[in-house]
């Protein structure tokens, strides 16, 4: 099974070829980072008009480096959601126009599906599974019990870990995205300060972040006004140490719960180096498998939604020609 992926929910505009959900052929990203930089975030209008100049590029660069024909394809999947609606529009009318050009059949694929199925592009998913799904807009652990079925057993009542991540950046003065430059100068910070964690009910696997964003907002503000020298390290450092301690923990013990053969982490977030670190040891220790994708497969790229895309076109999943691009789209429903 060939599929090419097609991704445009957020800022990234990608193509990809994929074999048989798990082999990738060609990945081609172009990322818009430089055009949001000078705003501080993404900012949907220029999102949009990125993804129709790039879009026509990005999937012939993807044909071409994966030397494959149309004819050779078995389906086109495309993010029908969630993200912001202007820009998967342009994904989806694009692999629209594709599918009724080349004759292909065209699958739907739900946007954070693919960010777990980035993990099968490099190595096995064991089920049942726990997948802790950690990005710029989610915050959710998901039980699978097998390819395809999704149970939302948890997620952030407020902002979601990336999300957290970009908004302390911004308060410590660091550049969007916040998340990775975080990451950088916590590994050379001390986790000095004890923030809040956010446990909430003792049986809950809900998540929330917005009461330690504050409180970092108050000690960076606190500092200011009493005219102390910020040690942007620590802060970093203990902020990032906060995040991982409850992602960690909670990840854990709904794993132990659930008898699950294995942990799966995926979106943004598992890019960072404290949690891959702190989860692969707390892992290690309860002896439970852990999968996490490489760097470049852990942020939007079109790879996972090929990959996604194959399992639903096994599954026999079809999307016709009215197609639309939907940003709330459900997991559970999906
Ligand atoms: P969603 O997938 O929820 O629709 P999205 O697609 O915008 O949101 P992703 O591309 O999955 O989000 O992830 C981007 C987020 O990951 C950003 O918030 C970014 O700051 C964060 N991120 C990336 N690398 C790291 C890192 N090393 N440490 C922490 N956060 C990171
Ligand atoms: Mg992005
Ligand atoms: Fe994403």
């Amino acid at each position: 099974t060939t599929v090419l992926g097609i991704e445009t929910s957020c800022d990234e505009t990608a193509a990809a070829v994929v074999k048989d959900g798990t082999k990738i052929l060609s990945n081609v990203v172009a990322s818009q980072i430089k055009s949001h930089k000078r705003f501080g975030g993404v900012v949907p209008e220029v999102a949009s008009r990125h993804h129709v100049e790039q879009f026509t590029l990005v999937c012939e660069k993807a044909m071409e480096d994966a030397k494959v024909d149309w004819k050779d394809l078995d389906a086109i999947a495309v993010t029908q959601g969630p993200g912001l609606v202007g820009a998967l529009l342009i994904g989806v009318n694009g692999a629209k126009a594709l599918s009724f050009a080349y004759d292909l059949p065209l699958v739907p694929v739900h946007h954070i599906t693919g960010h777990i199925y980035a993990n099968r592009l490099s190595g096995d998913m064991k089920f049942p599974l726990i997948a802790l799904i950690v990005s710029g807009g989610h915050t959710e652990l998901i039980y699978m019990k097998e390819h395809g079925s999704y149970e939302i057993i948890g997620q952030t009542r407020d902002d979601a870990a990336g999300e957290a991540f970009d908004k302390v950046a911004r308060t410590i003065g660091l550049p969007y995205p916040g998340g990775p430059e975080i990451d950088k100068l916590a590994n050379i910070g001390e986790p000095t300060i004890d923030f809040p964690r956010a446990w909430l009910e003792p049986d809950s696997y809900d998540f929330s972040f917005s009461g330690l964003k504050s409180a970092v907002i108050n000690t960076v503000h606190n500092a200011e006004q009493r005219g102390e020298e910020l040690n942007k390290a620590d802060i970093a450092a203990s902020f990032r140490e906060s995040v991982v301690d409850v992602l960690v923990t909670k990840t854990i013990k709904a794993a132990k719960n659930y008898h699950v053969k294995q942990i799966l982490v995926a979106g943004g977030v598992a890019a960072n180096q404290g949690l891959r670190e702190r989860m692969a040891s707390a892992c290690a220790k309860e002896g439970i498998p852990l999968s996490i994708p490489p760097l470049a497969l852990c942020t939007d790229n079109a790879a996972m939604i090929a990959a996604a895309g194959t399992i639903g076109y096994l599954k026999g999943h079809r999307a016709d020609m009215s197609l639309n691009g939907k940003p709330g789209l459900n997991i559970e429903d999906f």
